[in-house]
C-alpha cells in the first residue's frame, strides 16, 4: 500500500524552496551536540538513493506572539526520520503552537520550517500560502488529536478512507487500504462500525489508521491518549509508535503523560515558548 498520489502539487511547491536557507542559521544552544548531522539536501537534489536517518523536519528561529504572550520564542529543532519525539511542558507553554507551526497549521510570525526526509522534494513549509500548506498536510503529514475527531456519521473504514479519497484515490481502493490499516491496528471486523459503536481506545486506533493511511512523512499527535485510561493509553501509544517508527517515519507527540513520553526515543521539554531540555 505504498503507491501514492500524483506529484503535481509537490512539483509546484518545490519551486518555492530556497536552496540553502538552513545552512546559514545557527543551531539552538538547547539542541544537543550532533556528531553526524545529516544535511538537508538543496531543493531538487537527488535524494532517493540516500539511506540512514535524515532530517525530516528542521525549524529555525520560530516565533509566534499572541498579544502579550510569546507562545514561541525562537525555537530551533531538527527531527530525524524514524525518530519518535515526545513534547512535554506545562499548560500554556507552547506545545500545541509548536506542533501546529511545525505542521503548517499555523504560520509563525518569523522563522522557518523545512520538511525533508528524502522521500519527496524538500519543501519550506513556511514559504507556502495557506492553500499549499493545506495540500502539504493532506499529502505528507498525518494528525492524531486527543478526541480523534472522527466523523461520527461515517464508518471506521470510511473515516480512514476519506483523506485518501481527498487525495484522489478511488473509493474502492481507498477503502481496501483503509481496511488494511484497521486490521494492522487490531481492528479487523470493525470496519462497518461508527465511532459511537467503538471504545475510546478503538476510536483512537481508527484515528491512527486514518493518519497513517496516506503514508505521511511525519505524524503529529497532540495529547492522543489524553482521554484514555492508562492501559488503553499504552496500547494506543504502542500502535502509534510502531506504525510510524517501524516504517522509518517520524512521530511528534505532545503529552502530559510520563509513561507515554517514556515510549518515545527523545524527550523535549518546552517552557515559555522555548525548548528548555532536549534528551535522547
Ligand atoms: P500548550 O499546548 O502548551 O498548553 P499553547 O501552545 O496552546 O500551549 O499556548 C501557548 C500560549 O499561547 C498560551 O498562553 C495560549 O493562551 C496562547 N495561545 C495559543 N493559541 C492562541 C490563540 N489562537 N490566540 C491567543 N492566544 C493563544
Ligand atoms: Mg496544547
Amino acid at each position: 500500500m505504498t503507491q501514492r498520489r500524483s506529484d503535481s502539487s509537490s512539483g509546484q511547491t518545490r519551486a518555492d524552496v530556497p536552496p540553502t536557507k538552513l545552512e546559514d542559521m545557527d543551531h539552538s544552544p538547547a539542541s544537543p551536540p550532533d556528531p553526524a548531522p545529516a544535511p538537508l539536501a538543496p531543493a531538487g537534489a537527488p535524494t532517493a538513493l540516500a539511506s540512514g536517518p535524515r532530517v525530516a523536519l528542521a525549524a529555525r528561529g520560530l516565533t509566534k506572539v499572541y498579544g502579550p504572550v510569546r507562545a514561541l520564542d525562537g525555537v530551533n529543532l531538527d527531527l530525524r526520520t524514524g525518530e519518535s519525539v515526545a513534547i512535554m511542558g506545562p499548560s500554556g507553554s507552547g506545545k500545541t503552537t509548536l506542533l501546529h507551526t511545525l505542521s503548517g497549521i499555523t504560520a509563525p510570525d518569523s522563522g522557518t520550517v523545512l520538511l525533508g526526509g528524502g522521500r519527496h522534494p524538500d519543501v519550506e513549509v513556511t514559504g507556502l500560502d495557506e492553500e499549499r500548506r493545506a495540500a502539504l498536510r493532506r499529502e505528507r503529514l498525518g494528525f492524531v488529536f486527543q478526541e480523534g475527531l472522527l466523523l461520527p456519521e461515517l464508518t471506521a473504514v470510511e473515516n480512514v478512507a476519506m483523506p485518501l479519497m481527498l487525495n484522489g484515490v478511488p473509493r474502492p481502493e481507498a477503502e481496501r487500504r483503509g481496511a488494511g490499516w484497521l486490521a494492522s491496528l487490531g481492528l479487523a471486523g470493525m470496519e462497518a462500525r461508527r465511532p459511537g459503536e467503538l471504545s475510546g481506545g478503538q476510536r483512537q486506533r481508527v484515528a491512527i489508521a486514518r493518519a497513517q493511511a496516506g503514508e505521511p512523512d511525519v505524524v503529529f499527535a497532540d495529547e492522543p491518549t489524553g482521554a484514555l485510561d492508562s492501559d488503553t493509553s499504552a496500547t494506543v501509544m504502542d500502535a502509534l509508535i510502531d506504525s510510524t517508527v517501524s516504517r522509518g517515519r517520524t512521530l511528534v507527540v505532545v503529552t502530559h503523560d510520563d509513561a507515554v513520553a517514556a515510549r518515545c526515543a527523545r524527550l523535549i521539554r518546552v517552557r515559555d515558548g522555548r525548548i528548555e531540555e532536549d534528551a535522547r
